[in-house]
């Protein structure tokens, strides 16, 4: 890539902890925490936990946004790949920061909404949006944009590993995406009799595919499908394991993908501990992308993305050009404690 990017992968991955307020159903609770803001730091019991910035609850998602998904937002529309994680118990906010409520846009609108009004600024560029919308349960992969979709095949093809049945949806505005996403959230709905379990043992993928090619030449949507038409990747991948739709020699195909994992509470391995390597694990892909995101930030050569279906998904998106970010969430209350210190762990191990 340009000379201006950074070129390890070392580089690329940046790790951050939001800590939420207490809800009100934590009335009374208290806190052993010390979290800085100014000195990245949090404390407990003397134990200091530092990194590159620790959002405090008095911080909105808008200013996480800027700080942390804009950089991969315009990265993205730069041509590269990006991804951005939400890892933290349940009930620490990750929804709600990726996601947010009806009043508080969380980072996957607002990164639409830039998305869009970029493209909407560009003269001299052509652009092709899509958007896939996965969910991850049991190593299950479910396109949550069709309820048929259920248990799709993986397939590996040179480096990358695509879902050859999974919808890709080309998106012409910011409310087609939101729609799409509304219908992801009901087709995830169907058929669970607690939601919450099932989304606190689950991962979603929601992945926006920009391609984009210089105005002016023969660059043409080689057909102009219909709106909301379904697109299926080929075998083909250049920097994204997708498939280009658009015509001419120099299209330009990067992804961003806004990942709501499971609950770090179904991670049972013990950081540290001499069960680490016990193989069984509820939850493979969240054990399996720590390992990666480890493999990553220590520059290490092998990089074990084959192990689950998470990380293979995400295979082109982690590691090499590509932006990471993981935000760490985390709740205040004395309650929580244990699972906050280790979603901090977590964080400091992955960077
Ligand atoms: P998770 O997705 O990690 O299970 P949620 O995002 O659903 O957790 O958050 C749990 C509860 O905490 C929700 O009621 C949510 O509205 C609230 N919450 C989370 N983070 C914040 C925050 N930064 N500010 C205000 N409320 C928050
Ligand atoms: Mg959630």
């Amino acid at each position: 890539g340009p000379a201006n990017e950074p070129s390890s992968s070392a580089d690329n991955i940046r790790v951050v902890v939001r800590i939420r307020p207490y809800l009100t159903s934590e009335a009374g609770e208290e806190t052993q925490w010390l979290f800085e803001s100014d000195m990245c730091i949090a404390e407990a019991h003397g134990r200091r936990y530092g990194f590159e910035r620790v959002f405090t609850p008095s911080d909105s998602t808008k200013t996480v946004y800027e700080a942390v998904a804009r950089p991969i937002v315009s990265s993205v529309l730069r041509g590269f790949n990006g991804t951005l994680f939400a890892y933290g118990q349940t009930a620490s906010g990750k929804t709600y920061t990726m996601m947010g409520e009806s009043q508080n846009p969380g980072i996957l609108p607002r990164a639409v909404q830039e998305v869009f009004a970029a493209i909407a600024a560009s003269r001299d560029t052509l652009f092709l949006l899509r958007v896939s919308y996965l969910e991850i349960y049991n190593e299950e992969v479910n396109d949550l944009l069709r309820l048929d979709g259920r248990d799709l095949a993986i397939r590996e093809v040179d480096s990358a590993f695509v879902v050859p049945e999974a919808s890709e949806i080309i998106v012409k505005s910011g409310e087609d995406v939101m729609e799409l996403v509304r219908q992801g959230e009901a087709n995830r709905a169907v058929g669970k009799s607690n939601l919450n379990e099932h989304s606190s043992r689950s991962h979603t993928i929601f992945r926006m595919i920009i391609e984009s090619t210089a105005a002016g030449g023969d660059a043409t949507p080689k057909t102009e499908p219909p709106r909301g038409a379904r697109a299926t990747p080929s075998r083909l991948g250049r920097s994204s394991s997708s498939a280009s739709m658009l015509q001419g020699d120099a299209v330009n195909i990067s992804e961003l993908n806004l990942v709501d994992l499971a609950g770090s509470e179904t991670l049972t391995e013990r950081f540290g501990s001499r069960q680490q390597r016990e193989t069984k694990s509820i939850n493979l892909s969240l054990t399996q992308l720590k390992s990666v995101i480890q493999a990553l930030s220590k520059g290490e050569a092998f990089v074990p993305y084959r192990n689950s279906s998470l990380t293979k998904i995400l295979r082109t998106s982690l590691g090499g050009n590509a932006r990471t970010a993981v935000i760490c969430t985390g709740s205040p209350a004395s309650a929580h404690h244990k699972q906050t210190k280790m979603t901090l762990l977590f964080g400091t191990m992955a960077k």
